[in-house]
């Protein structure tokens, strides 16, 4: 099992006293499936992700990676957020050798390895670019390709194209679920999107509102996984859509998307 949550509740003090972030929640992730999580503002999704990246303890429950307790930050998860945090003083492919850098690769290694993962993620003759001469998209291009530089089991996307004009949008979600689908990783996607959650996922999480629990599981049974923008036209997604909209009690959306 690539990852499960054991009845995982998350407490936080805070100045007004204890806030329970996310309660009692169970799920398992399959070597290789990509899950979406979706759930109203301040559910919880990103203290799931924070809690599978090591970050944060769980209060009660248990959290583990390839079958091994979660105990804190370690090698075995990538994170990308919505901010790509390339560091702006790096070349594009000084950025993506950082993470090798910090785990002591060689210098040769460390190279190849960037330049392997640029290719993968559509960035090849930009490598000697440095940060303000790229696109947004291509950024996050490039933050994808340093995620996947040091070859993490399970990648984490927070929100990786709410930044983004809605075209630029649909290519990057195209882009990334080819090269994901390709490098055959577990992921885990935080969306607020519920559209990206269908296109681009084989399981959406829908979770309730704060604290977050899950009420439901949808698997998305249908082709083209790695490429959304065949999955778009498919008359199958607005019924997934409508799905996940009335599991968060958005009814009127569900109408919408079906008319
Ligand atoms: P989401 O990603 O679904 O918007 P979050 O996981 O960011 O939700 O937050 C869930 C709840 O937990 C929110 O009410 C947030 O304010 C609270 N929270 C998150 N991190 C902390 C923290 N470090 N300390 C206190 N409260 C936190």
């Amino acid at each position: 099992m690539a990852l499960e949550f054991n009845a995982v509740t998350k407490r936080f003090e805070t100045n007004g006293g204890v806030l329970t972030a996310v309660s009692d929640v169970s799920f398992k992730v399959d070597e290789g499936e990509f899950v979406a999580v979706v759930g109203p503002s301040g559910c919880g999704k990103s203290t799931l992700l924070s809690m599978t990246a090591g970050l944060y303890q769980p209060s009660e429950g248990e959290v583990r990676v390839s079958n091994v307790p979660v105990t804190g930050p370690n090698s075995h998860v990538g994170f990308m957020l919505q901010k790509d945090l390339l560091l702006p003083w790096r070349s594009i492919v000084g950025n993506i050798e950082f993470g090798l850098e910090a785990r002591g690769v060689g210098k040769s290694e460390r190279r190849a390895r960037a330049m392997q993962e640029l290719k993968h993620c559509h960035l090849d003759g930009f490598e000697r670019h440095f940060p303000y001469q790229l696109s947004g998209g291509m950024r996050q291009r490039a933050a994808l390709a340093r995620t996947l530089a040091v070859d993490p089991e399970i990648i984490l996307l927070d929100e990786p194209f709410s930044a983004l004009d809605a075209q630029t949008k649909l290519l990057l979600q195209n882009s990334f679920a080819g090269t994901i689908a390709e490098t055959g990783k577990t992921t885990l996607l935080i969306t607020h999107d519920l559209a990206e959650a269908v296109l681009m996922s084989d399981r959406i999480l829908v979770l309730s509102e704060r604290p977050g629990r899950i009420v439901a599981e949808i698997n998305v049974d249908l082709p083209h996984r790695d490429q959304p923008l065949k999955r778009r036209v498919m008359p199958e997604v607005s019924a997934y859509a409508a799905q996940v909209f009335k599991h968060l009690k958005l009814e009127e959306k569900a109408e919408e998307v079906m008319a």
